[in-house]
């Protein structure tokens, strides 16, 4: 069906940011500068610049930057790795795919790892930890710190859903000895098609990720360190994606204005959990507004057959899926979430017209009841 309101609108999107976008394709392919050249750079040193670290380095996906984390950081065979058990499956993988352990921890009414059951799982093969900073708004970072420094563990933080983000104005990704970013389409800063970047102020771990996204090879001596891979950011990506950041810091305004205007209307129904937490120092930049309705499916059903298109990540957790063979030690939060979750439209090409026709939408729903 047609939706009334989508998710997000890409197309939209575009029209709005035309003239630069297109520029910037013309810049690119009229001098044929496809593979890391001047785009590239300057992309990197703005997102550094932006998130607050010495380094960026674009790879391909959100993915591909966690899994060369985890390779920088040494971690293999043998080792142990703490994942939320809410996430989106690229989490766990990265950790599965370098040969470690995944060790899952449940998460809390914020959606993010719950920082008071970390510790019981942290065992004498535990390496690193992988906080994730869900829809927008950061893990308890102070706390994930102080666990780490005391057990000793590296922090890679998937930062992928969280640009912008902060914690007493110290933003998401500039924490752990890594920040993971993904530049996938719907993603707060998205390319058109896949990106990534790992942001760090270690400078053996920039230059092992710039090596090993170009197969292991130095570029300037034509030495190969190791076994790479090819992942690569296009430079016709970050050309996008350069263009785009210097409208984030607008577009995150923009989302914030939605998202008090989903509070304001919304927050005296009693069935509805809205993703409103009020810390001190927290900053939340809304990649999604995830509310929780005790009515689930009907919920989110009602409102799809309404022309308003949601999402319901995840209602079946991933450590469900066989296939993963994933130790589910009990995660009642995470089982929880999983049946309530529902994210309404949430993004920059909404006009406040259809923000108030989901609105009504969802008011009606309850009425109805
Ligand atoms: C999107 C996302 C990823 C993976 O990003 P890709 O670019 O799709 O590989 C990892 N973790 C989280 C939390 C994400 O939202």
């Amino acid at each position: 069906m047609a939706y009334r309101v989508r998710f997000v609108n890409p197309a939209k999107n575009y029209r709005m940011i035309k003239d630069e976008i297109d520029a910037a394709y013309f810049d690119v392919v009229s001098n044929g500068e496809l593979i890391d050249r001047r785009h590239l750079r300057r992309f990197e040193e703005n997102l550094a610049k932006f998130v607050g670290t010495k380094y960026a380095v674009g790879l391909n996906s959100g993915y591909d930057a966690l899994h060369m984390s985890l390779r920088a950081a040494g971690i293999g065979p043998g080792d142990e790795v703490i994942v939320p058990a809410h996430t989106f499956v690229a989490t766990c993988s990265a950790v599965v795919n370098v040969g470690a352990k995944p060790v899952l921890v449940d998460v809390a009414k914020d959606f993010n790892i719950n920082c008071d059951l970390i510790e019981e799982a942290i065992s004498s093969r535990t390496r690193a930890i992988i906080p994730v900073h869900l829809s927008g708004w950061m893990a308890d970072m102070p706390r994930v710190m102080d666990i780490a420094q005391r057990h000793n563990l590296v922090v890679v933080e998937d930062a992928c859903q969280s640009l912008g983000s902060s914690i007493n104005g110290k933003r998401a990704g500039s924490w752990g000895l890594t920040g993971c970013w993904s530049f996938y389409p719907f993603k707060i800063l998205g390319g058109y098609g896949d990106g990534g970047a790992i942001t760090t102020d270690d400078p053996d771990v920039a230059l092992f990720a710039r090596r090993m996204r170009y197969n292991g090879e130095d570029r300037e001596t034509g030495e190969y360190h190791g076994h790479g891979f090819t992942c690569l950011l296009d430079n016709l990506q970050a050309a996008f994606l350069d263009v785009k950041l210097r409208h984030l810091p607008a577009w995150i305004v923009r989302r914030k204005q939605i998202a008090e205007r989903y509070r304001e209307a919304l927050s005296d129904l009693p069935d509805l959990l809205l993703p409103h937490y009020d810390r001190p120092g927290f900053d939340h930049v809304y990649q999604n507004y995830t509310v929780r309705s005790k009515q689930g499916n009907e919920f989110s059903e009602y409102l799809k057959a309404n022309g308003v298109e949601v999402l319901t990540q995840f209602r079946k957790p991933y450590y469900r899926h066989e296939a993963l063979r994933l130790v589910d030690r009990g995660f009642p939060e995470t089982e929880a979430l999983s049946r309530e979750v529902c994210s309404l439209p949430m993004n920059v090409e909404l006009d406040d017209e259809e923000v108030d026709y989901v609105i009504e939408v969802v008011r009606s729903f309850y009425l109805e009841r």
